[in-house]
């Protein structure tokens, strides 16, 4: 009898596994799992006016979220793309929202009466409301801060930066590192270098105690003359340690799970209407969807095509199962 029993829970689940599959993978315009494709990890500057190269309309910036959303993309956390558990759902294709520089436009917040709102016209705002609209699009964002004097300091309004950081932390989003002041890494000794990166994390540390600060972004995209500093250094015994670095420009990353995959340097797509901005992008996958990842729905499985499978870097099975599939990746 008991055995009976769990064969049947066993057929059942096995019955329901199948049909959901069945009716996700059937849905129109839906593609068939590729997790050794490319992925976006999308760039912004400045949220305001006037559109610029290094500035984002609030419309403008809606508008890419939509676009994504109505492409078939689906945002994760900069850390999961990471640790190559992507928890998108079958046929999506995950993609990693950042921004740089902590301006003002980027999270402001406005008084009302006595209470403090977030303003819906800065980038919080437009995430933060395009998540209640879509709650099947966990919007989500790294934002690699200047906590060094000016007027980008923490997102510019002094008397809130203590409320801004803790409402990124307590809500899913993450806080980097973009040194100090913005220096230009490139042109200063190794102990400027990690001066710079280890008072950022101090400063941040100060408003939020004990928050590992996990990735870096280099100011100007320059490195420093020693690689190694952007990825750990110390100063003055206050040890920082990253685990990813990115770039600049200006393309696509590839997947977690390929050998070419390199977490020290990771470009990024510039957000913006032009030849190498997210639309483009889109565009291009649109005519060629073999380049994009696909998930097959499983954060612990990576299901690959025959004829990508030489791509897969070492080691991946002491965490993950490797599925390889007929499937012909469009
Ligand atoms: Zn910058």
């Amino acid at each position: 009898m008991k055995v009976f029993i769990l064969l049947t829970a066993i057929v059942v689940t096995l019955n329901l596994g199948l049909a959901t599959w069945d009716i996700q993978a059937g849905d129109p315009g839906t593609l068939p799992p590729n997790e050794l494709g490319q992925i976006m990890i999308l760039e912004y500057h400045l949220i305001g006016y006037p559109e610029g190269r290094w500035c984002r309309t609030p419309e403008n910036f809606r508008k890419d979220l939509e676009l994504l959303y109505e492409n078939g993309y689906y945002p994760i956390p900069l850390q999961d793309l990471l640790s190559g558990e992507i928890k998108a759902p079958v046929g999506k294709t995950p993609f990693v929202i950042t921004f740089d520089d902590s301006s003002a436009g980027q999270f402001r917040y406005l008084k009302k009466g006595d209470r403090l709102e977030i303003d819906p016209q800065s980038g919080v705002g437009v995430m933060e409301q395009f998540k209640k609209e879509h709650p099947d699009f966990p919007v989500t964002a790294t934002f690699y801060v200047l906590p060094g004097t000016g007027k980008s300091r923490l997102f510019g309004q002094e008397e809130y930066i203590q409320e801004k950081l803790n409402f990124l932390a307590q809500n899913g989003y993450e806080i980097g590192n973009h040194s100090y002041g913005h220096e230009n890494l490139g042109k200063v000794d190794d102990t400027a270098v990690q001066k710079q990166l280890a008072l950022a994390v101090q400063a941040i540390q100060k408003y939020l105690p004990g928050y590992q600060v996990r990735s870096f972004a280099l100011p100007f995209g320059v490195h420093p003359k020693n690689r190694m500093l952007a990825r750990e250094g110390e100063y003055q015994g206050f040890k920082y340690r990253h685990n990813s670095v990115m770039l600049v420009g200006s393309g696509p990353v590839p997947s977690p799970y390929s050998a070419e995959f390199n977490p020290y340097q990771l470009e990024r797509i510039q957000a913006g209407d032009t030849p190498w901005g997210p639309k483009s992008v889109v565009e291009r996958y649109r005519k060629n969807p073999s380049l994009r990842f696909v998930s097959d729905g499983d954060p612990l499985k990576i299901t690959v095509s025959q004829e990508l499978q030489g791509k897969l870097s070492r080691n991946l099975s002491r965490k993950f199962q490797v599925v390889v599939s007929n499937n012909k990746s469009n």
